[in-house]
């Protein structure tokens, strides 16, 4: 249960004064349902008003505080609703006109007669040479210019909503901030650092920037809300982590001798890489307490197979493990792989999609639920469909990266007690890894197996599409396969982007090769009759769209073609291009940049094809990534299940972020169900921030 004294924070915005269904819609738009989500909601910007020159000396297109005296008032024209009613003012050094579009003209006459003194606060412009302002912010008599504020912050708005109206909301807002008990200690700040303040106090200054500087992560005020943020994702992390291994997994030991058969089936050795990886899986498998591991290798490293031994583990010990990948081409492709080798082990492997039907469906089932099919390979809706396990030990969950905890811990909870094993081909850096996979443990492979020649790299202006195109009609013409991909065409998007249909109908007038093409609007089967035929070598080229319907392993496929490769982020670029390069073959990745209407490439994408031709290291990107776009779109989308903050600025916090993570790790070493004192404070934390599922699963369980 939430703490009473949180009541007033987790309240409607109705529930404050001035603030009704109409006003409270809006504001939810852009900060969110309660109250609390206002206060956290920081101003974006601000409106300083401190300015205050002779009306001859203001700088136009400034926002100007201005004393003035009243000359002449000029309606406009009856009838002539278009004409601006104009206030004409002065002050010793010029004249200023205060424009009002359908003004109320007896409100204005009689509340500003002519030689009223008056202050004005808003933006001067020149309007045909001479000075106005429109619409002024304020209008004050002199006697009342104390009531102007010096500086306002400014709120993302919405139509409909004026800032005067989130701000009093916000003000509304501040009258309910009270103390709450410090969970903070011990201090973050190092030596000579200013004190940072408490919660209450940086949540009223976050709403009273005096200058810019008030506005970056580095102010006091944000990086205590920031290292609140980040401590309650850090604290929510740690506590599922101790939670679940408080619930008894089990120790799965394993059969030596299947482990060998399975290296004796391979045509290669497993690279260092690969058995430090699976010795950590192994170990984490062999123990009692429950595996919730993370196992990071770029594309092609070759996390499937360690994954097959991680199943082989689970077997050997007399329990099924289950291959779920995010397609059902792919979990086809994982049993192509997969299926000469559990011949030659001896071992049933079935595969269970949407599409199986009748009788051959019930006896894969049934061999599922009795047991004498030891493997099994799914979609991830594996375990949503029911699917019967006699003894499922191990969950192998294939390029999840569209994963967040609560989805985690739902597979947690399905899978009963089996051990968890989250492949993803997306290198995270560890300020993301903390935050969005901090509950688990990290294998990572960072080598790829040998006789990979790598990719070369080139980016081009889509002027020279002529050239690319006649490039991979000669690579056809040897027999290799080519890889086209466009960029997602979203609607209402302005920019002409080539779409998938068109692409392929072009690439086919103009090369008269054999072009496949997979887009949005096709089923999934659909989608993978196209993939399937690529990958059996019957098309030349596939268009596509999205990682995904690429995630196929097509050895033969030697080159791969970005459009519009400024418009990907660099981790995206970086899993497109590890689709080529997998075979023995030379192969190469031409990024098709457009710089619109002759413009230059920005700096930003740039940068992004640079890193890409300079590095094949997934990490190294995933950094260089980071530090170009921002957290939010380093894992390519926003459903990537990362963690989101509002204050927490991954590469401005990198050290309020270890000092979090550590933090955690020591709350829940010394008082794992917060019992403390401070404990309770840090529950009220967690509710602050919305980690409700943690502090809700402090009890149960
Ligand atoms: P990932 O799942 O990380 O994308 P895979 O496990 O699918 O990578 O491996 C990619 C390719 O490399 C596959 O064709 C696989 O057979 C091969 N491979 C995997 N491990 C090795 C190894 N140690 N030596 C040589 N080839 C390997
Ligand atoms: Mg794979």
């Amino acid at each position: 249960m939430r703490p009473a004294e949180l009541n007033r924070y987790f309240a409607d915005l109705t529930s404050l004064p001035g603030v009704g269904p109409k006003t409270a819609a809006l504001l939810q738009k852009v900060a969110g349902p309660r109250i609390i989500d206002l206060l956290l909601t920081g101003p974006t910007g601000l409106i300083d008003r401190s300015y205050r020159p002779k009306v001859g000396e203001a700088i136009l297109g400034r926002v100007a505080t201005v004393t003035v005296t009243v000359t002449a008032h000029t309606p406009p024209p009856t009838g002539r609703r278009l004409i601006p009613y104009r206030i004409l003012t002065a002050d010793d050094t010029g004249y200023l006109t205060l424009v009002f579009f359908r003004a109320k003209r007896e409100w204005l006459e009689t509340r500003y007669p002519v030689g009223t003194s008056l202050t004005v606060s808003g933006t001067i412009d020149d309007y045909g040479g001479a000075r106005q302002m429109t619409h002024p912010d304020y209008m004050l008599r002199p006697d009342h210019d104390e009531t102007l504020p010096e500086v306002e912050p400014v709120y993302p708005l919405t139509a409909g909503l004026t800032l005067p109206t989130y701000r009093r909301a916000v003000a509304a807002a501040l009258r309910r901030v009270a103390p709450l008990a410090e969970w903070r200690a011990p201090p973050l700040e190092g030596d000579g650092a200013p004190p940072l303040p408490d919660w209450a106090d940086a949540v009223r200054t976050l709403h009273a920037p005096q200058s810019e500087r008030d506005l970056s992560p580095s102010s006091p005020a944000r990086r205590r809300l920031a290292a609140d943020e980040l401590l309650s994702n850090q604290l929510a992390l740690s506590l599922i982590r101790h939670r679940r291994q408080q619930i008894a997994g089990r120790a799965l030991p394993g059969d030596p001798t299947l482990m060998e058969g399975g290296r004796a089936a391979l045509p290669f050795r497993l690279t260092a890489a690969q058995d430090q990886a699976l010795a950590e899986i192994v170990a984490d498998m062999q123990s009692p307490a429950r595996m919730v591991r993370l196992l990071q290798g770029d594309v092609g490293s070759g996390k499937t197979m360690v994954a097959f031994f991680a199943l082989l583990q689970a077997i050997g010990s007399g329990v099924q493990g289950a291959l779920m990948a995010p397609t059902e081409i792919l979990a086809l492709q994982h049993e192509e792989t997969l299926r000469p080798l559990c011949d030659r082990l001896g071992l049933s492997l079935v595969t269970l999609l949407g599409r199986d039907k009748g009788p051959e469906r019930a006896a894969k089932r049934r061999g599922v639920a009795e047991g004498y099919v030891p493997l099994v390979i799914g979609t991830h809706a594996l375990l949503s469909e029911d699917v019967v396990f006699r003894d499922l030990g191990l969950i192998v969950v294939d390029e999840q990266h569209r994963f967040g905890v609560t989805q985690r811990l739902s597979l947690q909870e399905k899978g009963r007690r089996a051990d968890i094993l989250v492949m993803t081909a997306t290198p995270i850096p560890r300020s993301l890894a903390l935050t969005t996979y901090g509950d688990m443990s990290v294998s990572q492979i960072r080598e790829k197996p040998p006789g990979r020649k790598p990719v070369a790299t080139r980016a081009l202006p889509t002027t020279r599409l002529d050239e690319v195109m006649s490039a991979i009609g000669r690579a056809a013409a040897r027999g290799d396969q080519i890889y086209w991909v466009c960029p997602l065409v979203e609607e209402n998007d302005q920019l002409a982007l080539t779409s998938v249909t068109e692409r392929a109908a072009s690439l086919a007038d103009a090369t008269g090769l054999d072009i496949a093409a997979v887009h949005g609007r096709m089923s999934p089967q659909e989608k993978d009759a196209v993939v399937a035929r690529f990958a059996r070598g019957d098309a030349d080229v596939l268009v596509a769209t999205t990682v995904i319907e690429v995630g196929v392993n097509t050895p033969n496929a030697t080159i791969m073609v970005i459009e519009h490769a400024e418009r990907f982020g660099l981790a995206q670029l970086h899993q497109l291009r590890g689709r080529v390069g997998r075979g023995d073959k030379p192969s190469s990745c031409l990024l098709l940049y457009s710089t619109g209407d002759g413009e230059q490439l920005g700096k930003t994408a740039k940068a992004r094809l640079n890193t890409l031709r300079e590095t094949e290291d997934g990490f190294v990107i995933a950094e260089a990534d980071l530090a170009l776009r921002g957290p939010g779109d380093a894992l390519g989308t926003a459903q990537s299940g990362q963690a989101r903050f509002r204050f927490g600025d991954l590469s401005a916090h990198k050290d309020v972020l270890e000092w979090a993570h550590q933090e955690a790790a020591d709350i829940v070493r010394h008082d794992p169900y917060l019992d403390t004192k401070r404990g309770a404070a840090l529950r009220t934390l967690l509710y602050l921030f919305g980690q409700d599922e943690a502090a809700r699963r402090l009890r149960s369980g």
